[in-house]
């Protein structure tokens, strides 16, 4: 509010004289008839306005920068480490930045380098903001929150002037973590040529590489896409420390939920565990806001307590407003994913075993993917044809078994890395090692020979994970089964499908 005072008051003042200065020359007073004074008194009055206009201009980027600080969240917070359930994995490496921040003058002395940025990746509501202001908590020290969006201004040069006052701002309080939401506003990869957006990056930039040893300041960022940020950003000495904060498992989500129902009388039908079963790929955020739900569906009608029916509604509201994954279909496509990373994973078993498969799962990676089968693959040299085609099947796989579980029409979108995966190795394995199907070798052949050698291998590879998967019917489906009761999978439980399990004819 407070940075438009100076604007509104100079265009007040300015109508005002103008105002005046038409009055002047329509009722032109008696005495002034005198052709010379009536241009002096006009250029007077003239310039007055302008040169009021003139040295307000600078007054809205003076005011914007100083509008930052008071966009920035500080003073020491409350929350501990202790508030936040599950991320166990990101509070532990964050964990290591307390002392950091507490006694710099500890690690500085030892000349160890010390971490300065902290990039935590993960979809929305994962418990990012959280947990940066959590580690403020713990390490007792200010907490400046500010979100990329408001650093990227039209005016060149704004964005870069709020970046420097925020850092000065947090020298002057000595220690201090400083959080950076939605980096990508300002990090994002340089592609098309935007200044403002540049220069704010590079105050960033000289700002963090201008820390000196024994300021105990650490530099927090979060986005949910980690791939779009400029290479600038992760280099060492900037964000060289990533975190992934992923979406909460059915174990994890159970323990935030007893978090957040600490405040609310639960009616005794309720049942926390068979809620988490029920809500996977919920954030955090989600959870908080279902229990929250449920509370004022209860209160609605005048009950004393939360019962199940009131969460059930709750749950109905929550599903019905998601926009990913997609409201009603959000059962469905839990499902479809389910019998994708079985497909994939399945495939793997079978034709490369010597891939060894840790996991299988669906709940989404930070990296964009529904879910994810991860295998190791053996390091070696070279690669026959019989393995390659093995490895376009398991990438098709996972269409080929939506395509089982909900025909062809109701395929997802979900397959589109897979594609790209299997087409980039059937290409390679005609253009660059020769190989094509059907026993022939040949090297030198024309664009559409070669298109249609590259077609022969994917419906290749398609067909076998096809044949495949129909063999093994019954070990997919309990894998699909298995994936949508416990969500994530290890090596053992995907053994154990195929030797319980058998082949079919
Ligand atoms: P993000 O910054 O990743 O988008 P937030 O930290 O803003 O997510 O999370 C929003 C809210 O969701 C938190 O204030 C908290 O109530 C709840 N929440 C998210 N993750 C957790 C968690 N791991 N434990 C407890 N509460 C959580
Ligand atoms: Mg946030
Ligand atoms: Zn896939």
């Amino acid at each position: 509010m407070q940075t438009h005072r100076p604007r509104a008051f100079s265009a007040l003042l300015m109508t005002l004289m103008l105002l005046s200065m038409l009055l002047f020359s329509i009722f032109r007073p008696a005495e002034t008839s005198d052709q010379l004074t009536r241009i002096l008194l006009t250029l007077l009055l003239t310039s007055i306005p302008l040169l009021f206009f003139l040295t307000s201009r600078r007054e809205p980027a003076r005011g914007f920068v100083t509008g930052a600080s008071s966009l920035t969240e500080c003073g020491v917070p409350s929350t501990r480490f202790a508030d936040v359930a599950a991320n166990d994995e990101a509070l532990e490496s964050l964990r290591d930045l307390i002392d950091f921040i507490k006694e710099p003058e500890k690690f500085s002395h030892l000349g160890a380098r010390i971490p300065r940025g902290v990039l935590l990746y993960g979809m929305p509501g994962t418990g990012k903001t959280l947990m940066a202001r959590a580690l403020a908590g713990e390490a007792g020290v200010p907490f400046f929150a500010v979100n990329g969006a408001d650093f990227v201004e039209m005016y060149v040069g704004v964005g870069a002037s709020r970046v420097r006052a925020l850092f000065q701002k947090a020298r002057k309080a000595g220690r201090a973590v400083i959080f950076f939401d939605e980096i990508d506003a300002i990090g994002k990869k340089r592609t098309n040529q935007n200044d403002e957006r540049e220069q704010t990056l590079n105050a960033l930039l000289s700002e963090m590489s201008g820390f000196r040893d024994g300021d105990g300041i650490v530099v927090l960022a979060a986005t949910n896409r980690v791939d779009t940020l400029d290479d600038a950003l992760l280099r060492p000495g900037r964000f060289d420390r990533r975190i992934e904060v992923p979406l909460p498992s059915l174990s994890e989500r159970l323990k935030i939920l007893e978090v957040h129902a600490r405040n609310k009388p639960l009616s005794a039908d309720v049942s926390l565990q068979d809620v988490a079963a029920e809500t996977a790929l919920f954030s955090g955020a989600r959870l908080e806001s279902l229990l929250n739900e449920a509370a004022i569906v209860a209160a609605k009608r005048s009950g004393t307590v939360i019962s199940q029916d009131d969460l059930d509604k709750a749950m109905d509201t929550m599903l019905f407003g998601m926009d990913r994954p997609g409201g009603l279909n959000y059962r469905q496509e839990k499902e479809q994913t389910a019998a994708h990373e079985a497909g994939h994973a399945l495939l793997t078993a079978l034709l490369l075993p010597e891939s060894a498969i840790r996991k299988v799962s669906i709940i989404p990676t930070g990296k964009g993917a529904a879910g994810y089968s991860m295998a190791i693959p053996p390091e070696k040299l070279f690669y026959q044809k019989r393995e390659l085609l093995s490895h376009i099947a398991v990438a098709l796989a996972g269409r080929e078994a939506e395509k089982l579980y909900s025909g062809d029409d109701n395929l997802s979108t979900g397959a589109a890395n897979d594609i790209e995966k299997a087409a980039g190795l059937a290409q390679r394995m005609v253009c660059e090692w020769g190989m094509m199907p059907g026993g022939t070798e040949a090297y030198l052949f024309s664009q559409a020979q070669r298109e249609n050698a590259q077609q022969q291998w994917l419906d290749m590879g398609q067909q076998l994970a096809a044949g495949m998967l129909r063999r093994h019917m019954p070990a997919w489906q309990q894998l699909t089964r298995l994936l949508l009761e416990k969500e994530t999978l290890g090596k053992e439980d995907i053994l154990r499908c195929l030797t319980d399990f058998p082949r079919q004819q």
